[in-house]
């Protein structure tokens, strides 16, 4: 049996309101209230001007694939029981880039190309404490 992802541990109050989103399929990011910079992950000030003024915004969880990395094999736990998988970097349409896995495809290996469209698909974990964005061709 698979083991569970590494998942955030509670109270984190820069990233809770990200992780509380999660749960009702919300991606969320920031901007700053001062200088408009567009802040991805979740933080306390701003990393431009250093404010601590900032929004919250959730993404429509539509954008492009910047680039990826097909791993072979994890002895992590939690993926050893995936075979290949995509680990990726996402550029969604508001201007931010995540981190994510590349999923909904037969063969990581020759499914995925750089540039192509994503979507956001949400991976509820275990006890639905939080999800996980992961994306899927578009
Ligand atoms: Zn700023």
């Amino acid at each position: 049996m698979a083991g569970q992802r590494p998942l955030p541990r509670f109270p984190e109050p820069d990233t809770e309101p990200f992780w509380e989103a999660t749960k009702q399929h919300e991606l969320r990011y920031q901007t700053c209230n001062k200088c408009g910079e567009i802040i991805f992950y979740a933080r306390r000030h701003c990393p431009n001007c250093g404010s601590d003024g900032t929004s919250w915004h959730t993404s429509k969880g539509e954008g492009m694939l910047y680039t990826y990395s097909v791993i072979m094999q994890s002895r992590h736990p939690a993926f050893a029981d995936l075979g290949p998988y995509a680990l990726a970097y996402v550029d969604l349409d508001e201007g931010f880039r995540i981190m994510t896995n590349i999923v909904g495809v037969d063969n990581p290996v020759t499914d995925i190309t750089i540039g192509m469209r994503v979507k956001v698909r949400w991976e509820d974990q275990g006890d639905g404490e939080v999800s996980l964005p992961m994306f899927e061709p578009a």
